[in-house]
């Protein structure tokens, strides 16, 4: 992200308002406010923030309803914070589109930890939905496919999972025990006998010489690494 991430907090107190905008920007963050439902909803038009701290209780709209109409209006990242919610009423709000609630009186390093790590989410959700390239070989990680040279290759299950969950992470080590766990599941996660067998048929299937591979690296004893510069 290149700029710092925006927060629009929605709220008609103004003194929790001061208090959130002071934590949020001590931390870093660019801080917007609205007061009520009206302003929160051209604030999402006009500064698209990348989260919303929404307060439930507003004097102009249905918290809920907001939620659907912030929901309609993009992808930023949705936080009820509520004093009146109950467990109903969190479902509901899940179900409508919120990624996370909060109760009042809530804790600013809370609030500040949970914006964190929807954000985080959010931006691993952004880089599922990517196409890797390098040279000649594309990993759709949305559409869960491979090309090379433009022509669909066929892989395993467990094969197309190896690669993605190197793509993930180009030119990072990822560990045996690792990736094991994440594909075969905890019980397997010392055998790495099953990721070698499917490297090795990933490199006959990707790499121009699978006897001098330049796409999937062995880090001896340690995991593999995709070299992104081909
Ligand atoms: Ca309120």
């Amino acid at each position: 992200m290149a700029r710092d991430p925006r927060i629009l907090i929605v709220e008609d107190d103004a003194a929790i308002r001061r208090l959130l905008r002071a934590a949020l920007s001590r931390a870093g963050y660019d801080v917007i406010e609205a007061g009520n439902a009206r302003e929160a909803l051209a604030a999402a038009d006009i500064d698209r923030p990348d989260a919303v701290l929404l307060d439930l209780g507003l004097p102009d709209r249905d918290g809920l309803e907001l939620i659907q109409l912030l929901r309609a209006k993009g992808n930023a990242v949705l936080l009820v914070v509520s004093a009146r919610i109950d467990t109903a009423e969190k479902v509901t709000a899940l179900d409508l589109g919120a990624d996370d609630y909060l109760t009042k009186p809530f804790d600013t390093e809370e609030v500040l930890a949970r914006i964190r790590t929807a954000l985080r989410h959010r931006r691993n959700e952004a880089a599922e939905a990517e196409c890797v390239e390098i040279g000649a070989i594309v990993i759709d990680l949305a559409r869960r496919r491979v090309l090379r040279d433009g022509e669909a290759v066929h892989l395993t299950p467990k094969e197309y999972d190896v690669l993605a969950a190197l793509a993930r992470h180009p030119d990072r080590v990822i560990g045996h025990v690792q990736l094991l766990r994440s594909i075969w599941g905890p019980a397997q996660e010392r055998n790495v006998e099953y990721l070698r067998i499917a490297v090795r048929a990933l490199r006959q299937k990707l790499e121009a010489d699978p006897s001098r591979p330049r796409l999937i690296i062995n880090e001896p004893g340690v995991g593999y690494r995709l070299l992104a510069g081909g």
